[in-house]
């Protein structure tokens, strides 16, 4: 692919010089526009050439894309178990696979994964790619996205769709620089450009103030990665007739670059909010660590989790780990009980999916009651611990 100056028509206006936000055109002695070693191809300056001078040459890449088709999820999971994300993202690749009449396929990388192939069976996918080896058994960066790049060679997908957890935006983002093709990180939303059929991949920028759609006209496979609890967790449809192709392994042990020694859980997996199906969250109303014993306390009643926002996990009220938010867990809770918080942007964009929001705030203006199903103005020092003891009440009845 290549910025291309048509001499004869260029009029050494020099707009696209002015454009150009890289250096990468300039004018020679002829006064002629001509392409530097700085350009990155991003096509504003053949948008902007008044006389039609510039194009980008993009035939070869033309065909290339064109051999690309259908819809691949990364599997993910760890000690035998997948990640929801996946399903999630299965859920939404089968949707945009509709869309583009295209298959819908599955890679899964690891060791004994047979339960893990008859799982995904249940998710709709038309071919599953998987590649079983011992040293594929916990993920690797090298093997993983060695393993990955020969399955997408093969499968020649125009999507790859990765969750955005830890393994996964380690592996897409070292899978999308080995395949030498874009990836959008965090998507909230993905939808697709019929008429290009180009993926449109929508995040937060710039601190989450506006949303950004972006996308991959020239490489392929397109890749985003999606939060968990982003996309809806899709109905389980078994297909008989999913092919499973297994590969042979094109890795060995000697792409392990680590050796595991031990595993030691994560303390912050025992908050796990973004698993709870309720979840009582506070703010910065909270006016200190002591209070959040009562938010605890009617999580427990309600048998949920405790959230919080970044201004209480600033202030050291609560761990990190139960921060909500685009900073902290993406949360789609079936009740989200939002206690002294206002409602920022970047908090709304963590939590905005759950099911029923309940907002307590003393400030009838406060952002958070434009999303809530129920809100109720007033103090929460006097509301929650009215909504414990008449939970209390309720329950001491039933028993
Ligand atoms: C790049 C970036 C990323 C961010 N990421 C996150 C994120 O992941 N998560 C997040 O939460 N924020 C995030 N933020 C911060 C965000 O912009 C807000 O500052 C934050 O969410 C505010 O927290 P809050 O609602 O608890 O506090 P405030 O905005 O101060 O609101 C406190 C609320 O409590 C109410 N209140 C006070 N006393 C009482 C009372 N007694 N009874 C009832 N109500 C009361 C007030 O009326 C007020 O509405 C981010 C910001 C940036 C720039």
């Amino acid at each position: 692919m290549a910025l291309i100056v048509k001499k004869e028509e260029c009029t050494g206006c020099g707009i696209c010089i002015d454009v150009c936000p890289y250096k990468g055109i300039k004018l020679n002695s002829a006064g002629i526009a001509e392409v530097t070693e700085n350009c990155i191809l991003c096509g504003q300056c053949v948008d902007s050439c008044p006389a039609g001078a510039l194009y980008i040459e993009e035939k070869k890449q033309e065909r290339e894309k064109q051999s690309y088709s259908g819809v691949m999820v990364f599997i993910e999971h760890e000690f035998n178990k997948v990640h929801s994300v996946s399903f999630e993202l299965l859920g939404k690749g089968k949707k945009i696979a509709d869309e583009l009449k295209v298959p819908l396929y599955a890679m899964i990388i690891g060791d004994q994964i047979n339960n893990i192939i008859e799982e995904v069976k249940n998710y709709d996918a038309d071919i599953i790619y998987a590649v079983s080896a011992p040293w594929l058994s916990d993920y690797q960066t090298k093997p993983y996205i060695i393993e990955a790049e020969n399955i997408i060679k093969l499968a020649k997908p125009e999507i790859v769709l990765i969750g955005a957890t830890t393994l996964g935006r380690d592996f897409a983002g070292a899978l999308a620089t080995r395949l030498e093709t874009g990836l959008t990180a965090d998507c909230t939303e993905l939808s697709i450009d019929k008429e290009k059929g180009l993926l449109l991949q929508t995040r937060p920028a710039f601190g989450g103030n506006i949303m950004a759609t972006i996308t991959c006209p020239y490489k392929r496979p397109q890749m985003a990665t999606v939060r968990p609890k982003v996309m809806p967790m899709p109905q389980k449809i078994f297909r008989a007739d999913c092919k499973v192709i297994q590969m042979l392994p094109v890795s060995s042990h000697k792409d392990l670059d680590l050796e595991l020694i031990d595993f030691l859980p994560d303390t912050i997996g025992k908050v796990n909010i973004a698993e709870a199906d309720i979840i009582v969250s506070g703010g910065r109303g909270m006016k200190g660590p002591e209070n959040f014993s009562m938010l605890f306390e009617l999580a427990e009643l309600l048998g949920g989790a405790v959230g919080a926002s970044r201004a209480a996990v600033d202030s050291g009220w609560i761990p990190y780990a139960h921060q909500v938010g685009q900073t902290g867990r993406t949360v789609r809770p079936k009740l989200y009980i939002a206690c002294g918080i206002s409602g920022a942007i970047q908090h709304l964009a963590g939590m905005q999916t759950s099911e029923v929001i309940v907002a307590i705030n003393k400030d009838p203006e406060a952002p958070i009651f434009k999303i809530a199903n129920y809100g109720i103005v007033g103090d929460l020092f006097k509301v929650v611990p009215e909504m414990i003891r008449q939970i209390k009440e309720r329950k001491s009845k039933n028993s």
